[in-house]
């Protein structure tokens, strides 16, 4: 391989992370060309925290300005005992998220984040419907193969394809995903249906084993999510989600305060899905000399810090610094691992223990962490400066 510039990167997956190092590539003179299964952009997913350290290479891309269109910024980060409503702890938000962590913080729908990240690419760099089925080295290159029997080479390979990494595959065989043994019931529906029930902007109930979590999805307030978690012994199905049972759901949050009770018992019966939460261990595969992985494609984990699509940004730009500081993509990705390899593990093993912000918390190191910038000094920082996004998403 060539130990200048990669002439071609592919990345695999144009989902949030895939998007990100997308744009991040093409900002910084990379030829990139993306490779998407789905047949075209959808608005999928349910709700998504956008914490101020995603914010911050939002607002990198300048797409950060998008995002808070669609959005809320919760006023406050309320946590309470589930079963009382007894306030465990309070984080203020809105103004304060960006005077303290220097950016700020958003609830939206996962498909609006989508939507904001592709319209920081250029137009025409995904192409649709290319489900990857296998790579093979060729020569200099790789061979990406796709179940539609087409094929691309490429000198650069990054996985960006999620938990079910056919990349990942590639580099080390086939290794099914742990189901952690939790399941989350995620619902939205329209405010009308909450009634006059008071609601924070974003709520944590806790119980010993189980929560709920709630918040806006829009801008005016008009659209209630929430994610109700517990344990389950088994999956039974390769599928990550399934309709949802609301009366199996009722009856597992029965312990919980009225207020959380009404918010679950109102979710209309079509609007409701459970979702299994799977992860790896925290003994993360970077990649190699030509291919490398980011996102859950290298480190899926519980979402109860929800910071998966956080960490998959904060990849992304690593993976750039690290190619911009580095001679040879080996180096690159020898870099990009050993600089994300420690926050990644803490951020795994909280989200495992499930802990964060249940009582008073200093959420700095999560929060006001700048992928941008933080050291080592021997990786480029990327500076901060605006731009117009190219490519209006419908
Ligand atoms: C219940 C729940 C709640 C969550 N809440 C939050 C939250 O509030 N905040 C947060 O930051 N994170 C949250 N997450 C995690 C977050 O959604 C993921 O971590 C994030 O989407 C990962 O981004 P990614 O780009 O790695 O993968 P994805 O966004 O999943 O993208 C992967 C892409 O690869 C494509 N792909 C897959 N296989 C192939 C193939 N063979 N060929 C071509 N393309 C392929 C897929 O179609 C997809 O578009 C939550 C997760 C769950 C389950």
């Amino acid at each position: 391989m060539s130990q200048h510039i990669p002439e071609r990167i592919a990345i695999v997956g144009a989902g949030i992370g895939g998007c990100a190092l997308g744009a991040l590539l093409q900002r910084g003179g990379y030829n990139v060309r993306l490779f998407e299964q789905a047949p075209g952009f959808a608005r999928v997913g349910a709700g998504i925290h956008l914490s101020p350290n995603l914010m911050r290479v939002m607002r990198f891309l300048s797409v950060d300005i998008l995002a808070l269109s669609f959005g809320q910024e919760p006023a406050a980060f309320v946590n309470r005992r589930g079963d009382t409503g007894a306030l465990l702890y309070r984080l203020p938000l809105g103004n304060a998220a960006n005077e303290v962590f220097g950016a700020p913080f958003v609830t939206l729908k996962r498909g609006d984040l989508h939507a904001a990240l592709l319209s920081g690419l250029t137009p025409d760099s995904i192409a649709w419907g290319k489900r990857l089925v296998g790579l093979e080295p060729r020569g200099d290159a790789i061979e990406l193969r796709f179940a539609d029997q087409s094929s691309v080479r490429a000198d650069i390979v990054i996985g960006a394809d999620g938990l079910k990494s056919r990349v990942r595959e590639a580099l080390i065989g086939y290794e099914r995903p742990t189901f952690s043994g939790q399941v989350a019931f995620r619902g939205a529906y329209p405010k009308a249906l909450l009634g006059n029930l008071p609601v924070d902007d974003l709520t944590k109930w806790w119980c010993d084993d189980t929560f709920v979590l709630s918040y806006w999805l829009d801008n005016a307030r008009e659209q209630f999510y929430f994610a109700a978690m517990t344990p389950q012994l088994e999956w039974p199905t390769d599928a990550s989600s399934l309709p949802g049972d609301v009366h199996e759901m009722i009856g597992i949050f029965t312990g919980y305060h009225a207020d959380v009770r009404h918010m679950l018992e109102h979710a209309p019966r079509d609007s409701v899905t459970k979702w299994a939460l799977f992860e790896r261990p925290a003994n993360f595969i970077f990649g190699e000399d030509r291919v490398a992985l980011i996102g859950d494609a290298c480190h899926p984990m519980r979402p109860f810090m929800s910071q998966g699509a956080a960490m998959a940004l904060e990849d992304a730009v690593v993976l750039l610094r690290a190619l911009s500081g580095t001679t040879g993509f080996g180096a690159a990705c020898a870099a990009y691992a050993a600089h994300r390899r420690e926050r990644l593990a803490l951020i795994h093993q909280v989200s495992s223990a499930n802990t964060f912000m249940r009582g008073p918390t200093d959420p700095t190191w999560v929060f006001g962490y700048d992928a941008l910038s933080d050291r080592p000094d021997s990786l480029p920082i990327l500076q901060h400066v605006s731009r117009v996004p190219r490519w209006e998403v419908a």
